[in-house]
């Protein structure tokens, strides 16, 4: 059955343990349907890995309505900013697609490592084996947890704004795929590339040279981004013809405040956003 947008609860931008959520697709499944979400899309960074798992688990439950859609987030750089591509509809990649995929998982791998030894080489609790035999996920995120979990930080937060984040003491630089280049695979397979969280990452300014290279909407709801943000964004998604989209972007409770189905996008926006739909 269809469900009455009006009424709908949805959420676009979530993460698993399949890139550096917490929980198991299977878990998010279960907790959405108990949400009574209408839609749902998971979206790992640089993986249809959480996606796929979600879906194959989805397929064998009966009494339920929740649709989902597939996604992925692209981690990108452009002139040296980092710029996050939510990529929606695409269930397969090209060969091509998938091996750049795989490179951004190797660089962010070996990166996080190198921030790991120089935690460790700074006296923090930290060594690549203990590290290794202890996380789900290789990223910042999960270095973050394992010194929380060590009682040398209170927050992830605390160790993306004192130690591993952009202009921190043990901040690695990482190459990305290059944005436009991003953007033109995204659309030549099919996919409805949207920017996520533009202003939360200072990246507005770069809205209109991605339209020229297929994006088709912005992520104007986003759990850090203030209601003028997102009215800002929603009145330049208006006068560019483009969509609208919102989500939690949520990790578990550690990343960002927003929690599972808790983002609320207009009903308008809603629709025409499952109209793009290629499929
Ligand atoms: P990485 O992919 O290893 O570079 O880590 C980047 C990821 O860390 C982002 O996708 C966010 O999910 C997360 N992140 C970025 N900034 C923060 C922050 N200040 N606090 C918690 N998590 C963050
Ligand atoms: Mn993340
Ligand atoms: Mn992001
Ligand atoms: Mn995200």
């Amino acid at each position: 059955m269809e469900p009455d947008l009006t009424e709908c609860r949805t959420d676009f931008h979530v993460h698993t343990n399949r890139s550096d959520g917490r929980m198991d697709p299977t878990w998010v499944i279960d907790r959405a349907v108990e949400l009574g979400l209408g839609y749902l899309s998971i979206t790992d960074h640089d993986t249809l890995d959480g996606y796929r798992a979600a879906a194959a688990y989805l397929d064998g439950l009966a009494n339920t309505d929740l649709k989902l859609i597939p996604g992925i987030e692209l981690s990108t750089r452009t002139d040296g900013r980092d710029v996050h591509i939510l990529v929606y509809y695409l269930d397969r990649l090209s060969d091509e697609f998938e091996r750049e995929l795989r490179e951004t998982i190797s660089r962010r791998t070996e990166r996080s490592l190198e921030i790991v030894d120089e935690l460790e080489a700074a006296g923090y609790p930290i060594s690549r084996s203990e590290f290794i035999e202890a996380t789900e996920s290789i990223n910042r995120t999960a270095i973050g947890r394992f010194l929380v979990a060590r009682g040398a930080l209170m927050s992830v937060g605390e160790g993306f704004d004192t130690l591993f984040g952009d202009g921190c003491p043990y901040f690695v630089p990482r190459d990305d795929m290059d944005t436009f280049h991003a953007l033109d695979l995204a659309s030549s397979e099919g996919g409805i590339a949207i920017i996520a969280h533009p202003a939360l990452y200072h990246v507005v300014d770069l809205i209109e040279p991605c339209v020229r290279h297929g994006l088709r909407g912005v992520e104007a709801y986003h759990s850090e981004q203030s209601t003028a943000e997102s009215d800002m964004l929603v009145a330049m998604a208006q006068s560019q013809g483009l969509l609208v989209t919102g989500g939690s972007d949520w990790h578990q409770d550690d990343v960002h405040p927003a929690t599972l189905g808790s983002i609320k996008i207009p009903s308008q926006f809603l629709e025409e956003f499952l109209d793009a739909d290629p499929r």
